[in-house]
């Protein structure tokens, strides 16, 4: 296995422009983008432009024309990502664009006609089909999460609570993670059609209007694949790909002329995530940046790996062919232009620490060895169970039980049960035909027999709960080479087949490229060999021709970047109006109602956090209100190292009066507030860290 590459096929970015609709071709629209699938060009013509602008190109790996089919583009863009994941890279598929313009399509499509799904669904096809050909001590774990951010906010669209936000979270071990977030292990691509279809159900509820909210928020897709293959060492070794498939929020700007209050603050929000993804782009690509903002937006956290880091990306950009999408057509073809240059580090991800697959496989040996273990000791003994041996152990039954378990650590399968359960039923029999015994005798026999009978059902419950246990976990489990595509396979049939001609079609289509472009050669060479003086000033003409049309180019291409510049440059101006106001708001709030020495204390004991991005403040957990909840010690106070006062029950307030706190003992009024440092930090080092901030909060 290759242990990681970094060559530049790491990301790609693919452009996809979907046909006019009936309503464009309606009202007489003309399309303004000419789609080259051969040369891998899109080019776009200005409907403003003054006569002679020639259109503007844009080269990119891959470029779909209105035409090109579903199965196509999965192959072309998802094929090689999925692959990869369940190889053990992760992988990310993102679909960019203006809203309307396929997004959704391309990442989902129409999952009822198996023609026209898209990306996520072809994928589920994919895996499983891939599992059914993989060899037979392969084994995968497969898990779905669904979520979507809308509002800087993280919503489980798997989860129960529909109203509950989660957290991004970070821990250096496994990176950045969305706490609480439900992962269902799905066996089959049916399983994972299901979940999806939950989850759309759940981006829709609470949408006023559902088209919005879909264009305004962003869905992202994860599929985790965990494999344990038997490496060289003959030992299992687990390798996990992370698949995020990402249906990205509209990318045109939210406007926010005519917002206010609630609706303006959301439109600042939702265009946090788009720009700072777009902000990262930029830095990642421009080489002269050490920080790239990750931190700034959820989304660009969550797919911090995606871009820059250790995953194999697409990026499938989608543009309308309209002439009145012009302006956003072309924004999307830079946008995705500079994403080209991005470049990431992939690697399989071998033996991570928190693969659930070998835990699992680590339960089910543990409760195989238990399910062995679960009937030793038990009466199945050939000669024992007889009348005469019944009798004489009631003292030391345990002790040679223990002994017999010891000795045969033999396995009780369901047959064997059963036979002893005959074996008993025989007895039991025999022992009502045998007339000829005392009573006393017979309740003896009668009652070791019970004893024997309930101690099989107590083993027989335990093993049918262990095997119980063993078969869930087991169930979650999928063996390579099992056939589970079910109704899936035909999915399969029609994505290879179309892989297939794929195929073919690039082949040809590159001879014919490279015939063509020696054409243009041979034809260039031609007008280089002046016959005559006109004929030479004819060729220079044409030659002038051609720079007049570079310098045209240039010079609109400085233009539109001038114009997205001052678009971009708006923007931010406004962010920073917008920021500039919450600021003054938060003063406001702050001279109001803390007094200046209590700020200037505050200051002084709050640092930030990197890791969640916030602002915190030491020893919260002794402070004010805090303090409340404790229920007062009797003996307390001794402990205290500042042991004056128990505060624990005590609502503190601010108090300048006293030049502090009420309850305070007397201090005096210097207002500074004493370090940490200046206390011995020996022992009880809890005691001390709380004392200094009682001390803090006494100044
Ligand atoms: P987005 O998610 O980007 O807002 P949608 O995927 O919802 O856009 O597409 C808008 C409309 O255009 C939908 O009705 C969709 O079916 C249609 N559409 C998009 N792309 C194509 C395509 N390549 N072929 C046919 N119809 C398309
Ligand atoms: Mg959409």
């Amino acid at each position: 296995m290759p242990g990681g590459s970094s060559s530049n096929d790491n990301v790609r970015v693919v452009v996809r422009c979907r046909p006019l609709n009936s309503k464009e071709t309606g009202q007489g629209f003309k399309p303004v983008v000419k789609m080259d699938e051969m040369r891998g060009t899109v080019q776009v013509t200005n409907p403003n432009a003054p006569s002679g602008e020639p259109p503007k190109s844009f080269t990119f790996d891959t470029v779909f024309a209105p035409g090109a089919k579903q199965t196509d583009v999965y192959n072309q863009t998802a094929r090689p990502i999925v692959d990869a994941v369940i190889e053990g890279y992760n992988g990310t598929i993102f679909a960019y664009g203006q809203t309307g313009t396929g997004k959704t399509f391309t990442m989902e499509g129409v999952r009822s006609q198996p023609e026209l799904r898209g990306i996520i669904p072809n994928s589920f096809a994919h895996i499983f089909g891939h599992i059914a050909k993989e060899q037979e001590n392969v084994r995968f774990l497969v898990r779905v999460s669904y979520l979507e951010i809308y509002n800087e906010e993280v919503k489980d669209l798997l989860g129960k609570d529909q109203h509950s936000r989660l957290e991004v979270k970070e821990r250096p071990d496994v990176g950045v993670y969305v706490k609480d977030l439900s992962a269902f292990v799905v066996n089959n691509a049916d399983d994972m059609d299901r979940i999806m279809t939950l989850g759309n159900k759940n981006r829709s509820v609470g949408a006023t209007n559902m088209n919005e909210q879909s264009s305004r928020s962003h869905a992202i897709f994860t599929i985790t694949l965990e494999r344990s293959d038997m490496g060289l060492d003959k030992e299992q070794h687990v390798r996990v790909g992370k698949l995020h498939m990402v249906d990205l929020a509209g990318s045109e700007r939210q406007t926010k002329t005519g917002a206010s209050g609630q609706r303006l603050k959301e439109a600042t929000k939702i265009n946090l995530s788009l720009s700072t993804l777009g902000n990262v782009i930029s830095s990642l690509v421009d080489g002269k940046s050490t920080h790239i903002p990750y931190r700034n937006s959820k989304l660009t956290r969550l797919l911090q790996d995606s871009l820059g880091g250790n995953a194999k990306t697409v990026m499938c950009a989608n543009i309308g062919p309209a002439e009145y999408n012009y302006d956003e057509t072309i924004s999307t073809l830079r946008y995705a232009n500079r994403a080209k240059n991005i470049k990431n580090k992939a690697k399989i991800n071998e033996d991570p620490k928190d693969a659930l697959l070998r835990e699992f496989q680590k339960e089910i040996e543990e409760l195989k060895k238990q399910i062995s273990e679960s009937g030793e000791g038990l009466d199945d003994d050939e000669g024992s169970g007889s009348e005469e041996s019944g009798e004489e152990e009631e003292g030391e039954g345990g002790e040679k039980k223990k002994r017999r378990g010891k000795k045969s650590k033999r396995k009780l399968s369901p047959e064997k049960m059963a036979a002893m359960q005959k074996k008993i039923d025989e007895e039991k029999k025999a022992l009502e035909e045998k007339k000829d015994m005392e009573q006393e005798d017979r309740n003896m026999v009668e009652k070791e027999l019970q004893r024997r009978e309930s101690e099989l059902h107590k083993a027989q419950e335990d093993q049918k709960i262990l095997n119980e246990k063993l078969n869930a976990i087991q169930k979650k489990l999928i063996v390579g080479g099992v056939d589970l595509l079910a109704k899936s396979e035909e999915q399969e049939r029609l994505l290879e087949q179309s892989a297939l001609e794929m195929k073919e079609r690039v082949a040809k289509q590159e001879t014919m490229r490279k015939m063509m472009e020696e054409k243009e050669q041979e034809r260039l060479d031609i007008e280089e060999k002046y016959s005559s003086l006109q004929d030479e000033a004819h060729g220079k003409t044409k030659k002038l021709k051609k720079v007049w049309t570079m310098l045209m180019q240039a010079k609109s291409e400085v233009a539109d970047m001038q114009a997205e510049h001052q678009r971009e440059m708006e923007a931010l101006l406004e962010n920073v109006r917008e920021l500039s106001r919450e600021l003054r708001l938060s003063m406001l709030i702050i001279d109001s109602f803390i007094p200046q020495e209590f700020q200037e204390m505050i200051e002084q004991y709050v640092h930030w956090n990197e890791d969640i991005g916030e602002w915190q403040l030491k020893c919260v957990a002794y402070t004010g209100n805090n303090m409340r909840k404790q229920t007062p010690v009797a003996d307390k106070d001794k402990n205290l190292a500042y042991g004056e006062a128990d505060l624990s029950n005590v609502y503190l307030t601010y108090n300048l009066e006293g030049g502090g706190m009420k309850y305070k003992p007397s201090q005096g009024k210097s207002g500074r507030p004493k370090t940490s440092s200046g206390r011995p930090k020996t022992a009880k080092k809890k005691q001390a860290s709380m004392a200094s901030s009682i001390d803090a909060l006494l100044q």
